[in-house]
């Protein structure tokens, strides 16, 4: 049962801030409420007040940041929903579209938001694994100003973060990968959230044309594994396995930088599976996903499919 609490509800981001550094322990900052209600639903947290972050100016935006024009800001308020449905979202980062549509359930989309997602830090979350792969950073704002972290310094660990308890998400910015970039997002999972996602991001030098004769140099490559280690993390050894090598020589370098993925990774045995399980899992993944980007490099896209793994 919820215990009886206040709602505040600012307009301004400096508003929410001065609420929580006044308020202190009794207060926490609350968006779709799809994690927070539940925690309070369990009596795992028991605020007094609620400091709703929805109506704050600039949090349901999604634009381009106006310094590099190039970068994308969600605002912290902005629902997976939206940002499925966002023209611009789609254009500077399609995977970013498609990953959002099969984020949790529709319930839960429809009013979960991006800010809640990355500030409750779930280790299950497909948002903090995919945005690893696009040099996210958070905004974090506060009555002493404002500051940007790297997303990878901001999660810390399971449902452990930098953010002070004064201090509001106001957006997440992404860095748009170069066109000539294929990629796959591939998630498994027999529970309500993911077992594991990969993303794997591969830049192709496009000298030799994409697609038409295999031989195009992977110039970067980007894989992220969420969901099995403490956070997710970037792969930098199987990234490395990758780096300067034709696409059509893909196949055995897929084997060797999913091992490197899999010896890279740091499982617990939980409720989703052995560690040895994971790590078994992440090898089969890591290969999938970057055999999906290899295919889509080509201009193919694999009809295989296989039980509860979503591939976006
Ligand atoms: C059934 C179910 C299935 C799910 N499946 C998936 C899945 O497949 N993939 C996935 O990635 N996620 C999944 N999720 C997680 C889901 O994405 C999050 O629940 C949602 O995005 C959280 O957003 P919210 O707005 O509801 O957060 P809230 O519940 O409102 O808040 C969550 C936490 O973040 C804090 N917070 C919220 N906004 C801010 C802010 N602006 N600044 C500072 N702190 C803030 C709150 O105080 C609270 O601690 C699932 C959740 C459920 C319930």
């Amino acid at each position: 049962m919820l215990r009886p609490f206040t709602l505040h509800r600012p307009e301004t981001a400096e508003e929410a801030c001065a609420l929580l550094a006044g308020l202190g322990e009794e207060a926490a900052a609350y968006a779709g409420g799809t994690e927070l209600l539940l925690m309070m639903k369990l009596g795992l947290l028991r605020p007094r007040h609620l400091v709703d972050v929805k109506r704050i100016r600039g949090f349901g935006d999604i634009g381009l940041e106006p310094l590099s024009g190039r970068r994308l800001t969600i605002g912290a308020a902005v629902t997976h929903r939206a940002v499925e449905q966002s023209a611009l979202v789609r254009a500077r980062c399609p995977l970013v579209s498609s990953v959002a549509r099969h984020v949790a359930n529709v319930r839960v989309r429809n009013v979960g938001t991006v800010g809640g997602n990355l500030a409750f830090a779930d280790p299950h979350s497909d948002l903090a694994t995919l945005f690893l792969t696009l040099d996210a950073s958070v905004e974090l704002l506060s009555p002493r100003g404002r500051r940007e972290l790297p997303l990878d310094d901001f999660v810390r660990g399971p449902w452990e973060t930098s953010r002070a308890s004064d201090e509001l998400l106001g957006s997440v910015t992404l860095t748009p990968w170069a066109s000539d970039t294929a990629a796959a997002y591939v998630k498994f999972g027999v529970h309500e959230r993911p077992t594991l996602a990969v993303a794997a991001a591969l830049r192709l030098d496009g000298t030799t044309g994409a697609g038409r004769n295999g031989r195009d140099r992977i110039v970067e490559a980007r894989v992220a594994v969420g969901c099995v280690s403490l956070k997710p993390v970037r792969m930098a050894a199987a990234e490395a396995r990758l780096t300067d090598l034709s696409i059509g020589d893909l196949d055995d370098a897929a084997r060797a930088a999913a091992d490197a993925a899999a010896a890279g990774v740091d499982p617990a045995d939980d409720l989703y599976g052995s560690a040895d399980y994971k790590r078994e899992m992440v090898a089969v993944f890591v290969g999938r996903a970057l055999r999906i980007a290899a295919a889509r490099a080509r201009g193919a896209e694999s009809a295989a499919r296989f039980p509860h793994t979503v591939v976006a």
